[in-house]
């Protein structure tokens, strides 16, 4: 799959990033609680690793996750040496109250008026590094958009006096190692596709909420899912659905579209797309073949 790809945005914000870790005690790694290892780039660990920061990793729109799946999650990043990873909702003002009191507790050194701790949001695009950002400043500063890469340039911002945050927004693309992150990203809405695409990204969709949801689609689409695939489903739904084009052909776009934006806004129920283990196995299947 054709995902777009810059490599001239990579090497400006590698250079940007690594400049500002150096004044950064605290890293904060925003990632999709339904796709933690797809929506996390590599140079976030690399570059941190280089400086010995400590790095707090969200889990954000875990209020769109498998609950047990982001519990997974949590176990396998709080094993990793320096890292401390939580799971928040945006939705959720409560859960991400508590981020400031956490920030402080990882860098202890860096407390009080004048010693302000200097935290540096990471993350891909459409993660929700923005709608963060403003709920711990309570203002808006950052624009929130569901298109990839809304936010520009990068800010520094007082949280009190005891805390600033600057942010990498628009500038960290996702590295689409495996393809399999690629179709994910793209169901997430982290990378756009064209229409055409979008069918191949339902289809693999389709496929994960099979295996490991049926009894949710089922009740999404009150029909039986038992032996479809990934673009039976799609069809399925969208003879359910009535999506005709002109002649009375199925409308399998429409399908498709139909079954993105359900997994994107939660119709369909608390999904993951991966957990520890098929990461692990997808990348061991990667490296043999
Ligand atoms: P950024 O590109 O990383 O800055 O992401 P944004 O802050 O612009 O958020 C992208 C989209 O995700 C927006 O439509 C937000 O409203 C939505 N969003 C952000 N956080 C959450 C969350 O915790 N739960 C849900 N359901 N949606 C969220």
């Amino acid at each position: 799959m054709a995902i777009q790809w810059f490599p001239g945005h990579m090497n400006a914000a590698r250079k940007k990033a690594a400049e500002t870790m150096e004044i950064t005690d605290l890293v904060i790694e925003v990632l999709d609680a339904r796709l933690p290892g797809a929506s996390s780039n590599p140079m976030v660990e690399e570059l941190r690793l280089h400086r010995q920061r400590p790095c707090l990793k969200i889990l954000n729109k875990s209020d769109l996750a498998d609950p047990r799946v982001t519990d997974a999650w949590l176990d396998c990043f709080n094993g990793r040496s320096g890292v401390h990873a939580v799971a928040v909702s945006c939705r959720h003002p409560a859960e991400v109250a508590r981020i400031p009191a956490l920030c402080q507790k990882l860098v202890p050194h860096r407390t009080g008026p004048g010693k302000p701790a200097r935290m540096m949001i990471m993350g891909i695009p459409n993660v929700g590094k923005s709608t963060l950002m403003n709920m711990l400043l309570k203002r808006r500063v950052a624009a929130v958009g569901d298109e990839p890469a809304v936010t520009k340039s990068q800010q520094r911002l007082y949280l009190d006096r005891r805390m600033v945050l600057t942010d990498t927004p628009g500038l960290l693309w996702p590295k689409i190692v495996y393809p399999d992150d690629g179709y994910m990203l793209a169901a997430s809405h982290a990378v756009g596709v064209n229409a055409l695409v979008e069918e191949e990204v339902a289809a693999f969709l389709g496929e994960i909420l099979l295996n490991r949801y049926p009894d949710l689609v089922k009740a999404r689409y009150k029909m039986p899912v038992d032996g479809l695939d990934g673009i039976a489903l799609v069809e399925e739904i969208a003879r359910k659905r009535g999506f005709k084009i002109r002649g009375g052909e199925l409308d399998v776009e429409k399908g498709a579209h139909a079954l993105l934006q359900d997994y994107r806004t939660g119709a369909i129920g608390r999904v993951s797309l991966e957990t520890p283990d098929s990461r692990r196995e997808m990348i061991g299947s990667f490296a043999e073949s």
